[in-house]
């Protein structure tokens, strides 16, 4: 049995776990940042908490002979990926990214594209608008220096402590997300601008399309760098190359 390691906290790689789940020939470890208070229950074995940089995940690899690594990560989470790429290397270790296409821009969207958080609160301008933050709750500091927005937040956890703005309302809440749903929450907070990254996937795709439907603004945060690893975009790839792999480890000897 080959031991599988599969960098997780995605709809992705839990759909990839739940489809490798039962296989006699490998064993599947899904791996979690520990960022959300109560995690989604996974299907295969789950272990929690970071490994202490590339050279953490390295000795890792080492230490529990895995055979395979799939970096199943969030697109925005760069950090991880990079150290995924790094130990696989050192670790002589077979890795493969999984990771979601960007949505691109159709008819009616109105995108304005910024690089970071910061860039975006000056995307924002400097008279008062009604904003929807759909990001992490861990990167709204910099909204803290636009005091003059009314704030609509919706995050997995509760922010706490709440960003220090005038007006701001909290929704706690975990996708997937529907597009009418996300049409009547930006109604009913008279939303112009909604904040977010460019996650790609369905789950959270209802608010660009509802931002289009109502002709609202999306300020978009660019993707970050990722390393240049193989790579797919969907489960049923990812599932195909381990295939591949198993397949020409044994002819390998491995
Ligand atoms: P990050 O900035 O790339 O990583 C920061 C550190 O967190 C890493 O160096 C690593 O610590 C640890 N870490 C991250 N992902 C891990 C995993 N799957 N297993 C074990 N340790 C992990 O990561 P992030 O953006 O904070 O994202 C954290 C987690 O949330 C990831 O699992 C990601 O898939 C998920 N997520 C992120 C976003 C997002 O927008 N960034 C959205 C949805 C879900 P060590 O260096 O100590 O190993």
């Amino acid at each position: 049995m080959r031991r599988i390691l599969i960098l997780g906290g995605t709809i992705e790689a839990r759909r990839l776990a739940e489809r490798l789940r039962g296989r006699a020939d490998v064993a599947i470890t899904l791996s979690l940042a520990g960022r959300t208070a109560a995690p989604a229950p996974q299907p295969v074995p789950a272990r929690v908490g970071g490994f202490g940089g590339a050279e953490g995940l390295a000795a890792y690899l080492h230490a529990e002979r895995i055979a395979a690594l799939i970096d199943a990560t969030h697109p925005y989470a760069a950090t991880i990926s990079a150290n995924a790429a790094r130990a696989a290397a050192a670790a002589d270790v077979r890795l493969l990214a999984l990771r979601r296409p960007p949505w691109q821009p159709v008819a009616g969207d109105r995108w304005t594209e910024v690089a970071d958080v910061p860039e975006a609160v000056r995307a924002l301008g400097p008279a008062p608008r009604r904003v929807f933050l759909a990001l992490g709750r861990k990167e709204l500091d910099p909204f803290a220096t636009a005091p003059q927005h009314r704030y609509l937040v919706r995050s997995v956890d509760p922010v706490d402590p709440p960003l220090p703005v005038p007006d701001a309302t909290y929704v706690v809440a975990r996708g997937p997300f529907a597009e009418a749903a996300e049409r009547d929450l930006l109604i009913a907070h008279g939303i112009d601008a909604v904040v977010a990254k460019n996650s790609g996937g369905d789950a959270t795709y209802g608010k660009i399309k509802a931002a289009r439907a109502l002709g609202i603004e999306v300020v978009l945060l660019r993707r970050p760098q990722l390393p240049p690893v193989p790579s797919v975009a969907s489960v049923e790839e990812a599932a195909a190359w381990l295939d591949h792999a198993l397949v020409s480890m044994s002819a390998r000897g491995v």
